[in-house]
């Protein structure tokens, strides 16, 4: 069912398109910003309410569905049958305060990572008051009239008009996934959805041509809006890291009940201690051994590390692609806006009768074309100027040096070069218009428009590639008139530019004695006129020779695969020292090579020319066969598979299409190549930070568990009741741990190799750590709770006991900011931002504790005296310095070796 239902006349697609108009009260020029505002207004914005948030309670009941609240459910239980009813309240309190602050993070980390997708809004061109904007697609309306291409999501129902070639793939709504082809007409009125060749629907995809199409249904009232229930798409805040360590936890959590329950048997058995006792004793140790504060830690170093990806420009729209970058070992970028600015200046014409120089940088029209060695030159330069205006889809808004660009920079460039050439690009779209187009594709290199030109007669222009448009054209147009084509001179005059960094565009025409009604049927291929070649600079971007030695030092081998000449691509590849060989391979060198030689040449070779789509997906498929990860960049509808084969797909937001984007795991919403450097670093920096919270967190749970099943074991007093412990683990461990999700990372993050960030979660450093710093701790707690105990009631000893693992926490916590670095000078203590923030509020926390009534009567803790202060501090002291002496070991030991 669509909208046309609703109506009292017939569908859209089987009304004349003058019918569709009068119906839809709009015109093909599209509708007036003031009928479009009142048209929002009362059809509201153009949205499918495709992830509608969960509800809140059911979020909330979520949280309690996890092996670790089971456990402390169960418990609270336990103690309850019992008569502990102090430890079954605070156990009951630390279940509600977990699941809280799951509650709040996720739903801050679900807020934030939608806010991130809203930064990706569609963006649509549309006539409004008769002119091409762009607007986002959320405030089309019923009626406007839009311009769509390769590439694009639709987005809106809607009846085109005008189609040259399009072909769309549907396979959101009808599941089939070859494109169907799309043109103008009228269809009989039972047609199905599926099958009407002149509509198109919201949220499919156009894979080939260019349309208008006049906007019937916008919003949830399109085919999409109606079916968006199926497409609910949320994705969960997950990546593969943290599947393995909740799958770490669970595991554990499994172990721990196992080995709890046995210490509790064998003390009620061997020991003979009373059951009750010994149950309670058992949830301690579970209590304890988990690591509660981990989930929350990680959830929110995820979160606050994407956020600050994005603020840098880098869009993460697929968590796991945040570990992967990290890895990442190859880029492969595009050149021409990504490594260049894509500010495209034409600096050189060159026709049959020489060589112009071009004066003036960007946009603005200041400058001029320099006369040739004839004076009749200027005329052939006209010509050529003329065939860029024509062939051509850009506009310059304003007028000034800081003149807006719409549309291909490239394309830009020429209406500039045309202005220069004193032409009036607005007159001659008049005198000669436009009747049919051939769309530029980067597989066929030229783009290709009709005119009818007065006197009846019709002109085609062509513009694209030199090698592809010299090899259409048969002759050249010369001071004396046309003559037979000059290719090698015309070869020479190319790669000379191509070799001082310019790229080159050939410009042709074919004089028709009549206007054909289009292209289709049209024999032009070889009958071409050559008018000339243009040079265009397009400067390296700033930023991105610095961040191509960052990539060196990090271990990244850079790649530039790019559709432009291969000289041209090598003068951008030496200016940016790319790499140390530029010996460039083109497409159709890729293609000729056995698949021994493809891959070898992969991995060797760093520039790739004259490339297509496709070479990309065979490159990345060659890197990653050969054990690689890599990052691919994309802009294309055709880099689609590309995107979606390569580890990370990196889609433009500017110049890319919408397909490219849906296909990529993250978006450069500024399109610098410096920008996936950056988020290269943060993706490293993020893998530290949560094997920094692993690393903080387990040694107090296995210090507790330790000290919990000893004193079982011995049938000693125990040291620390389950709701102390609650305390430790949820409180303060997920209090100080959030500190780490701060971490800078510094430079020497991308001054090691991609190989380090690859290395297992539970490393045997990691493992070697934990277990070290866990059995410093259980002595250190042994230590003063044998001591305290000797002159202290047990209430006494046990709040010794809880702020000595408090303190040997806060000065973990410092020395777990550098896994081998030290953190004893004053540079291993700065530069995090809420380091002593943290540690302040745990003091905090650890007063009230300490001294408090109300806390007093929870926790059964009391109030300690300076002694015993001194006492925790110099084990605490002790602890800090002897992890500290264990890394200067290994620094040493490591400079030796
Ligand atoms: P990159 O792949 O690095 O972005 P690119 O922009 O040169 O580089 P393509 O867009 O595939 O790659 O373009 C390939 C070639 O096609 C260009 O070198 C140019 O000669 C030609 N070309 C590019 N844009 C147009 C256009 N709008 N009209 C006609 N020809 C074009």
């Amino acid at each position: 069912m669509d909208q046309q239902t609703t109506r009292n006349s017939e569908p859209w697609h089987s009304m004349a398109m003058e019918a569709c108009c009068a119906e839809m009260a709009a015109g093909l020029e599209g509708l007036s910003s003031d009928e479009a505002s009142a048209r929002l207004q009362s059809h509201g914005p153009n949205v499918v309410q495709a992830d509608k948030p969960p509800s809140v309670i059911g979020r909330f009941f979520r949280q309690f569905n996890n092996v670790l609240l089971y456990v402390l459910m169960v418990a609270a239980v336990l103690t309850a049958l019992l008569d502990h009813w102090l430890d079954t309240a605070v156990i009951i309190a630390a279940v509600l305060v977990n699941a809280i602050v799951g509650f709040v993070q996720e739903g801050r980390a679900e807020e934030a990572i939608r806010a991130i997708r809203k930064m990706l809004s569609t963006r649509v061109h549309v006539l409004r008051n008769g002119m091409r904007v762009e607007l986002d697609a959320r405030e089309l309306v019923p009626g406007d009239v839009v311009i769509l291409q390769a590439g694009d999501r639709v987005p809106a129902d809607a009846r085109i008009f005008d189609a040259r070639r399009v072909e769309v793939d549907q396979s959101v709504l009808t599941g089939e996934s070859v494109p169907v082809i799309k043109q103008d007409g009228v269809l009989a009125e039972d047609v199905d959805m599926p099958d009407r060749g002149n509509m198109v629907y919201a949220g499919t995809l156009m894979t080939r041509g260019w349309t208008h199409a006049l906007v019937t249904a916008t919003g949830a009232a399109t085919e999409l809006g109606l079916i968006s229930g199926a497409l609910r798409t949320i994705e969960s805040l997950s990546t593969p890291l943290l599947d393995k360590i909740s799958l770490f936890a669970r595991r554990m959590s499994l172990l721990i009940l196992v080995v709890s329950g046995a210490v509790a048997l064998f003390g009620a058995y061997v020991h003979g201690y009373d059951l009750g006792g010994m149950v309670i004793a058992a949830v301690s140790i579970a209590v304890a051994a988990i690591p509660e504060g981990l989930p929350p830690v990680i959830t929110i170093t995820l979160a606050i590390g994407v956020r600050k990806m994005a603020r840098r420009n880098a869009i993460v729209r697929r968590l796991p692609a945040v570990e992967t970058l990290g890895e990442v070992d190859v880029i492969c970028t595009d050149k021409t806006g990504t490594l260049t600015a894509n500010e495209m200046t034409v600096r050189v014409v060159v026709t049959a009768a020489g060589q112009h120089d071009v004066s003036g940088v960007g946009y603005g029209a200041a400058g001029e074309v320099s006369d040739g060695a004839d004076a009749r030159a200027m005329e052939l330069v006209k010509e050529l100027a003329t065939a860029g205006v024509c062939c051509n889809e850009a506009r310059l808004d304003g007028d000034g040096d800081e003149r807006g660009v719409f549309g291909d920079p490239m394309e830009a460039a020429l209406l500039v070069l045309a202005q220069k050439a004193g032409i009036d690009g607005d007159s001659v779209t008049t005198l000669l218009p436009r009747i049919d187009m051939i769309p530029f594709e980067s597989e066929q290199r030229f783009m290709a428009t009709l005119h009818r030109s007065q006197g009846g007669g019709g002109i085609l222009y062509v513009k694209g590639a030199p090698e592809t448009v010299f090899a259409l054209c048969s002759s050249e147009l010369s001071l004396d008139g046309s003559k037979p084509l000059n290719v090698e001179q015309w070869q020479t005059t190319t790669s000379n530019l191509a070799r001082s960094g310019h790229r080159v565009l050939a410009l042709a025409r074919c004089e028709l004695a009549e206007a054909p009604p289009g292209v289709e049927g049209l024999e032009w291929r070889g009958r071409l006129e050559l008018l000339g070649v243009t040079g265009v600079i397009d400067p390296p971007r700033a930023e991105v020779a610095g961040a191509l030695s960052s990539c060196r030092e990090a271990g990244i081998a850079v790649k530039m695969i790019t559709g432009d000449h291969g000289e041209t691509a090598a003068a951008i590849g030496r200016d940016l020292k790319l790499a140390d060989g530029l010996e460039v391979v083109s497409g159709d060198d890729l293609d000729a090579m056995s698949p021994a030689a493809r891959d070898e040449a992969a991995l060797d070779r760093h520039i790739f020319a004259r490339t297509s789509p496709m070479h990309k997906l065979m490159l990345v498929e060659s890197l990653q066969k050969q054990g690689h990860i890599v990052a691919m960049t994309g802009d294309g509808v055709n880099d689609a598979p590309a995107l979606k084969r390569a580890n990370v797909g990196v889609a433009m937001g500017h110049k890319g299409t919408q397909a490219a984007r849906d296909a990529s795991d993250m978006v450069l919403a500024d399109d610098n190549f410096a920008t996936i450097v950056g988020a290269v670093q943060a993706g490293r920096i993020i893998y530290d930070n949560i094997r920094k919270s692993v690393i903080f967190l387990l040694p107090t749970s296995v210090a507790e568990a330790l000290v919990i099943a000893i004193a079982l074991i011995f049938g000693l007093q125990l040291p620390m009741t389950p709701a102390q412990i609650l305390w430790i683990n949820m409180i303060t461990a997920v209090t100080l741990g959030v500190a780490l999700a701060f971490e800078p990372g510094g430079p020497h993050v991308m001054q090691r190799p991609p190989a380090v960030s690859q290395e297992p979660l539970m490393s045997p450093l990691v493992m070697w750590r934990t277990g070290f710093v866990s059995l410093l701790m259980f002595a250190g707690i042994v230590g003063v709770f044998t001591l305290v105990s000797q002159t202290h009631p047990i209430e006494y000893a046990r709040t010794a006991c809880v702020n000595t693992l408090v303190l040997f926490e806060v000065v973990y916590l410092i020395s777990a900011r550098h896994l081998e670095r030290s953190s004893l000078s004053l540079a291993g203590l700065r530069g995090n931002p809420v380091l002593f923030g943290v540690i302040g509020v745990v003091v905090l926390f650890q007063l009230l504790f300490t001294f408090t009534a109300p806390f007093q009567f929870l926790f059964e803790s009391a109030a300690l005296e300076a002694q015993t202060w001194l006492l925790i501090g110099a084990a605490g002291f002790g602890v800090f310095a002897i992890v500290e002496l264990e890394k200067a070991l290994r620094r040493w030991s490591a400079a030796r070796a």
